[in-house]
């Protein structure tokens, strides 16, 4: 099997060289666009890009409103300040994911609750949500949702699409509106993938994208805050920069800003990516079903996109039999040049989340031991 899939993956990308998990491609009008900015001397927060890949974002999103910025950590930093995320309160979210969801609520001073996944896609999963709230959490009167044990406020609810599989989001908004929590989308790894015809990260009061060097497309670094509300949009954009009020020369800020405004350098890049991204998107979907087909009917499962949704296929994914399988296939493909990892291993493995709030993570451990993703950059392009 091993040697096959090699070959395999050598067929997809013609090289015998080295093999990345994701590396992106610039087909288009990448450096033109580039060399634009620079020769206009507006490489910095100011130029005509950032608004037209916000635009572009928004259009192709169907967000009321999209927000760029320098990275998709800024961007979940920034959602969780405007859904209102304070200091000591806590936010359910998965154990499996990259750290960067985290991350961002570590600086809010927030805490993390991690809630099992379920196997198929590998997202927050609804039913474990609702048991956890129903056994662990009360409404008060101010119908805030409390978390009995500790008397502190459960905010949010943040899933991640994962690998561009969108989460069962209908169930898990009915838990949002049932419990008085804000959705907060961590799409970074789902542009391009759409939950029963909507783009994800815009079924949530927020949603945030990454333009990460090894994401769909890439703005070098970068992310893009997704507003549900026009008001939010605006907020955000207030925020994102240094929170200025508009006047020829005066300098009067009427809130602490945190400029994680995207430089227009980048956004030339985002921007000319967009006009690439449906090829990316149908390269990445034939490269998914060659792997499906060679999966087919073996001990490995490959990671198909859910019944209610379109994936992107950002990373392709198989689940193997045991770790012991894993294991000897990560060793066999990263000794002969083709890249293939494990998943991220469970935030509450990592010292900064050891004592977070935890349900039962079964799933996740399951996952964690058997989950091996393969190359999957776009070709041919
Ligand atoms: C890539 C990624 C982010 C954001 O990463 P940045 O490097 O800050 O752009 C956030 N969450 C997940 C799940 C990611 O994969």
């Amino acid at each position: 099997m091993h040697n096959k899939l090699i070959s395999l993956v050598r067929d997809i990308y013609s090289t015998n060289e080295f093999i990345p998990l994701h590396a992106p491609t610039f087909k288009g009008n990448e450096q033109a666009y580039l060399a634009e900015t620079i020769s206009s001397t507006f490489v910095s927060s100011v130029g005509k890009f950032v608004d037209d890949f916000e635009h572009k974002i928004q259009a192709y999103t169907g967000t009321a409103r999209a927000v760029a910025t320098v990275n998709g950590t800024s961007a979940l930093h920034t959602a969780l300040h405007l859904a209102d995320i304070k200091a000591g309160d806590l936010v359910i979210t998965q154990a499996l994911t990259f750290v960067a969801t985290c991350n961002a609520l570590y600086h809010m001073g927030a805490e993390p609750i991690f809630i099992d996944i379920e196997t198929t896609f590998f997202g927050l999963c609804p039913i474990a949500v609702a048991t956890w709230l129903d056994e662990n959490a009360q409404l008060n009167d101010d119908g805030q949702c409390i978390h009995v044990a500790s008397g502190k406020q459960i905010k949010a609810v943040m899933p991640m699409h994962t690998f561009g599989h969108s989460v069962q989001l209908d169930e898990l908004i009915s838990i949002c509106e049932k419990w008085n929590l804000s959705l907060i989308e961590d799409a970074a790894e789902s542009l391009g993938s759409y939950y029963k015809g909507k783009h994800t990260g815009t079924l949530g009061k927020f949603g945030a994208l990454s333009f990460n060097g090894n994401k769909v497309i890439t703005t070098g670094g970068g992310g893009m805050l997704l507003c549900r509300a026009e008001k939010d949009g605006l907020h955000a954009k207030h925020v994102t920069t240094t929170a200025k009020q508009p006047h020829p020369y005066e300098f009067y800020h009427d809130e602490p800003g945190f400029n994680y405004r995207m430089p227009n350098l980048n956004a030339a890049l985002g921007c000319a990516q967009m006009e690439q991204i449906e090829k990316i998107l149908a390269s990445k979907r034939q490269i998914a079903s060659q792997y499906e087909e060679f999966f087919a009917g073996s001990e490995y499962q490959f990671v198909k996109e859910p019944e209610y949704a379109h994936s992107n296929y950002w990373l392709n994914a198989i689940l193997c039999p045991d770790i012991n399988a894993r294991n000897a296939l990560l060793e066999k493909t990263n000794s002969q040049g083709v890249m293939t990892r494990p998943v991220w291993q469970l935030m509450h493995r990592l010292p900064m989340f050891a004592s977070s709030l935890r349900g039962d993570l079964k799933n996740s451990e399951f996952a964690e031991a058997r989950l091996v993703n393969l190359p999957s950059s776009p070709t041919g392009i």
